[in-house]
């Protein structure tokens, strides 16, 4: 069974139908890469996997684990495994980086007839995870991404990833605006995690972060379907010959 599996998905926003009948199969342990023209609808397949309001399924199915993804609310979806990093990581004043974490690893025990985590063990874990991508340890008592650098968000996120340990993690345009270094911490830090039992969707306009998290199946997502599949050799095809050919045939 794969972890997860869309099927015939249509997604509109505003009143216009951006997601067009797409079918993404995702098996435990992969690594997909999403890459495709702007506009064609990668941010609105994140934000309708995650229960985004603004984005209305009119028509297909979702299963994770073999559940009904589109049934549930999107708190659920958090703590049955699914993370959404943002391509704009939003700050939450007032709430310090560890006091949101803890109450989300709660959250998602909880969901898991599991206890509180115990405060030592989560501040071990919590400082681990920050040396693991470099996120400097006086970030972590910060309200959320308060007066972060937008190196710093990215790394926040990938650092939240980390700790709150999902099944699958999606990735959307993580890429952007980062230096070469902080490419690669978050790179490293997706890698770290590379497991059987954990999945990656990684969305990006630009071949090269997949050069860092290297992935096994690469998509091209044209006019709200996926036109083409193929292994990592794809992506490096898209980087010198672009997405034309693909968007005549889209169109
Ligand atoms: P991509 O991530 O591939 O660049 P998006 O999913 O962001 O594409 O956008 C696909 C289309 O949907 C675009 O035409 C965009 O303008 C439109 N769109 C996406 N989100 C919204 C929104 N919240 N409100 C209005 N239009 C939107
Ligand atoms: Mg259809
Ligand atoms: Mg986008």
């Amino acid at each position: 069974m794969a972890l997860l599996e869309i099927r015939n998905l249509h997604v509109n926003v505003e009143g216009t139908e951006i997601l067009k009948g797409l079918d993404l199969s995702i098996d435990s342990g992969k690594v997909h890469a999403i890459m495709g023209p702007n506009g064609g609808g990668k941010s609105t397949l994140a934000k309708a996997l995650v229960g985004d309001e603004a984005y209305e399924i009119t028509e297909g199915e979702v299963l994770f684990n073999g559940k009904d993804l589109l049934d549930m609310d999107p708190e659920d979806r958090a703590r049955e495994g699914v993370f959404l990093g943002f391509q704009y990581p939003v700050e939450i004043p007032g709430v310090s980086n560890t006091y949101f974490l803890k109450a989300a690893v709660n959250a998602i025990r909880k969901h898991h007839g599991q206890d509180e985590i115990d405060a030592m063990e989560f501040l071990e874990m919590v400082r681990e995870r920050a040396r693991r991508v470099k996120l400097d340890e006086g970030l972590l008592q910060r309200p959320v991404n308060e007066g972060f650098s937008g190196g710093e968000k990215k790394r926040n996120e990938i650092f939240h990833m980390s700790v709150l340990e999902p099944q699958l993690g999606i990735l959307d345009e993580t890429d952007s605006g980062l230096d070469i270094d902080a490419l690669r911490i978050v790179s490293e830090g997706v890698n770290a995690m590379r497991d059987e039992d954990r999945s990656f969707l990684v969305i990006t306009h630009y071949q090269r972060l997949l050069q860092y998290i290297v992935p096994d199946v690469v998509h091209v997502l044209v006019n709200g379907r996926i036109v083409k599949t193929g292994g990592k050799e794809l992506a490096e095809e898209l980087e010198t010959k672009g997405y034309e050919g693909f968007e005549e045939a889209a169109a």
